[in-house]
């Protein structure tokens, strides 16, 4: 039987229009008692201002705990520094350091004239203000900007270097190629926690084409799998939670202790998925299902 895993899950600062949903959304994921509920990170006013806006009421918020991402992108230091700093005094100290990526999709990254450089930097610099968790991002399939060889795992072990605690990885489909990934840092001498990101295929269409954007393998028996469900949203549903849950258990068995679940703000995928993994007591469940 196998240990009890972390688990924590991702969300996205909602638009105006869905702010009440979202509230409802944030408290039934808090009621399974994550570790924490990470809220993702725009650079640029208004999406800057609406990750601040609700990292701020879910820190005020009984039973939530909140993560804050950050990215070097569009910032100087001192601004990337006093948005931290004021995110440290209202209590948050959990962080995911990003590079993030140019507003202008496809674009390379170029740091801000006087930005920090890329993750790294940016972990080395929440550490100093005093954050108490960094985590950054990992990538078990090569990422757009992977320049062959060990150099992602050397680029990983600086990010940890820097004083990074933990690392999320992008999501994939395969367990194998998370298992493999894992092997890699483990070889390449790298002992921290290696978390798996988990994406729910909430809208076969739409995570398709996310992935083929970010840069995610969609394997045939996926598409196999959902394709004909699409007009179907209860056997769509159904079978979502059980690709999520057999591919939990594969990595559970392979001693995988952590897991980040990227919820894109549909509660009812996640509840079910930490239903069936029997990550959430009868009493969590019931509450979350309010
Ligand atoms: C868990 C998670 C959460 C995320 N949340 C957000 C968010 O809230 N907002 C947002 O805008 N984006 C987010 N992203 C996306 C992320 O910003 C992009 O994937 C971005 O392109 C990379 O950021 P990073 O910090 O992971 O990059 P890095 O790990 O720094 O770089 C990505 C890859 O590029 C290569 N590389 C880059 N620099 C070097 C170097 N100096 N030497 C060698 N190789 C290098 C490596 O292969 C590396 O793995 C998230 C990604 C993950 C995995």
């Amino acid at each position: 039987m196998s240990r009890m895993p972390q688990v924590s899950f991702e969300v996205f600062p909602p638009a105006p229009k869905a702010e009440e949903r979202f509230w409802t959304t944030v408290s039934r994921l808090s009621a399974l008692q994550p570790a924490y509920l990470s809220v993702t990170y725009g650079a640029g006013g208004s999406a800057r201002d609406r990750s601040d806006r609700v990292l701020r009421r879910m820190r005020q918020q009984r039973g939530t705990v909140p993560a804050a991402h950050l990215t070097t992108v569009g910032a100087s230091r001192a601004e990337t520094d006093d948005l931290a700093k004021s995110w440290i005094e209202a209590g948050i100290s959990h962080f995911v350091a990003l590079r993030g990526d140019m507003p202008e999709m496809g674009d390379a990254f170029t740091p801000h004239p006087e930005g920090y450089a890329g993750a790294a930097e940016l972990t080395e610099a929440l550490k100093r203000l005093g954050a108490g968790h960094v985590s950054v991002g990992a990538y078990p399939e090569p990422h757009p900007d992977y320049r062959g060889g060990e150099s992602d795992l050397v680029h990983l072990r600086c990010k940890f270097a820097a004083g990074a605690d933990d690392a999320i990885t992008q999501y994939v489909f395969e367990p194998e190629i998370f298992l493999r990934y894992r092997d890699r840092v483990t070889a390449a001498g790298i002992d921290a926690p290696v978390i798996a990101g988990i994406m729910p295929v909430f809208d076969f269409a739409k995570v398709s084409n996310f992935s083929r954007r970010c840069g995610a393998s969609v394997p045939a028996w996926l598409e196999a799998r959902f394709a004909p469900l699409a007009d179907q949203p209860d056997a769509h549903h159904e079978a979502a939670v059980e690709t999520a849950v057999s591919f939990c258990r594969r990595l559970q068995g392979e001693g995988v202790e952590g897991f980040h679940i990227y919820t894109l703000n549909r509660p009812e995928l996640t509840i079910d998925i930490c239903r069936d993994l029997g990550w959430a007591s009868p009493a969590k469940l019931r509450e979350a299902a309010a």
